[in-house]
């Protein structure tokens, strides 16, 4: 049986309310709230495109800029035909929270397409970027705001982006985060979000004395961090059990094997054409008796809907934004740790950082460097959320809310905003 993934939900007032109880605890004084509470900047183009047809479509284009008391703001941007305005400010807003915690000197940024790139071509993907790209402009720089690949891009919608901004102000390629290595990308970059899942994931085990061997994981995407969350998982000693992407999924109980399961999806096959497993939908893999559930596709995956089904003890947010707030509490109450978004999706931006760093002084790192440096950063702010949340007693999400907006605010107190 085929299955969908559902469309996203997600809206700020879920984010607010995570960074209100962190304001809560924090006792942060109420004009620190009101200035945090406000995305500081939403832009909304029209971006006319060309089709190959010789028709014109006008797309809806977004960058919102959450806050940037920290540094430039920076954020993915995403394609998608659900794409818009609240969604993209939920998700600048994660952002600006997720750079915090991994003590990043940025601040937090978002942008969204509404149109589905699976059925444009490459020429008018390409026109769409360059004209977004072209709208948006005024409000990105290398200090200002610097774009990175998310869902529905990659580093050739990096490349396009690259080059537009070049027209109009000059060779930049600190830009944007996430290029192709020709044109100035990290080593490293690629991987890295998947990279970081399975960091946190090693630390959380050794925190809870668990062998990767006897560790079972369901992974929801075969996307970018999907794959590579698979790929480093099962290189890790973790049985990777079942693997979905939109349409279809595969399960096989000792573990698939990886690498073979790549293979297959090169040479064009479906996940459920996979010989060594089962066929298994999206609802099947959320409800699936594993250990680790890993969200990795879209926002708002398990909720109030679904979050009785969930059987796993731990879920960890490859994804943006996967746990509603309501299934949030309620999979906690029922004792499951909940790893949240803003750091185990992080290392995509912390190598998006050393990219940044990278081309400021126009000097190459060796991926050994980068990975090494990725490490350590994740590993900090695990650690930091791990500790804090053992101290406190509360979930991992409330702790790492707690250290990412006592940093934006210590920012913004010593800027002097008003
Ligand atoms: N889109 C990614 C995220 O949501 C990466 C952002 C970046 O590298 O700036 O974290």
């Amino acid at each position: 049986m085929v299955s969908t993934i559902p469309r996203p939900l997600m809206s700020y007032d879920e984010v607010l309310q995570l960074f209100e109880q962190a304001a809560d605890d924090l006792d942060l004084e109420e004009e620190v709230r009101l200035l945090l509470r406000m995305p500081h900047r939403e832009l909304h183009v029209g971006v006319p495109v060309r089709m190959d047809d010789g028709s014109v479509c006008v797309y809806r284009g977004y960058r919102v800029q959450h806050n940037g008391a920290r540094g430039p703001y920076k954020g993915g941007v995403r394609y998608h035909p659900e794409s818009n305005l609240d969604e993209v400010r939920t998700l600048a807003s994660l952002m600006t929270w997720k750079c915090a915690l991994s003590d990043l000197p940025f601040g937090g940024a978002k942008g969204g397409v509404q149109c589905d790139p699976k059925t444009m071509s490459a020429n008018e993907l390409k026109r769409l970027t360059r004209r977004y790209t072209q709208n948006i402009a005024h409000i990105i720089g290398i200090n200002r705001d610097i774009p990175a690949p998310d869902m529905g891009t990659n580093a050739q919608t990096m490349a396009w982006m690259m080059d537009a901004y070049g027209q109009l102000e000059g060779h930049t390629p600190g830009i944007v985060t996430g290029k192709p290595i020709a044109l100035g990308g990290s080593l490293g970059r690629e991987s890295a979000t998947g990279r970081g899942v399975v960091l946190v994931l090693q630390e959380l085990c050794s925190d809870l004395g668990r062998e990767p061997q006897s560790v079972r994981i369901a992974i929801q995407g075969k996307g970018n961090v999907g794959s590579w969350t698979a790929r480093l998982a099962a290189e890790g000693g973790f049985p990777v059990v079942a693997v979905t992407d939109t349409s279809s999924g595969i399960y096989a109980e000792k573990g698939l094997d990886i690498n073979a399961l790549q293979a297959h999806l090169e040479l064009g096959g479906r996940l459920s054409e996979f010989p060594q497993g089962v066929e298994l939908t999206n609802e099947e893999l959320l409800a699936l008796d594993c250990d680790v559930l890993i969200p990795a596709a879209i926002g708002d995956v398990i909720t109030d809907d679904n979050c009785d089904s969930v059987r796993a003890d731990i879920i960890i947010e490859a994804a943006n934004h996967p746990v509603s707030y309501n299934a949030d509490a309620s999979l906690r109450d029922r004792g499951a740790i909940i790893v949240p978004d803003i750091l185990a999706n992080a290392g995509g931006v912390i190598v998006s950082y050393f990219e940044w760093t990278q081309n400021i002084q126009q000097f190459r790192w060796e991926e050994k460097r980068v990975n090494h440096e990725l490490a350590r950063t994740i590993t900090t702010a695990y650690r930091a959320v791990s500790s804090l949340a053992r101290e406190k007693r509360c979930p991992m999400r409330h702790a790492a809310y707690l250290i990412a907006v006592e940093r934006v605010a210590e920012a913004i107190r010593l800027r002097g905003f008003v």
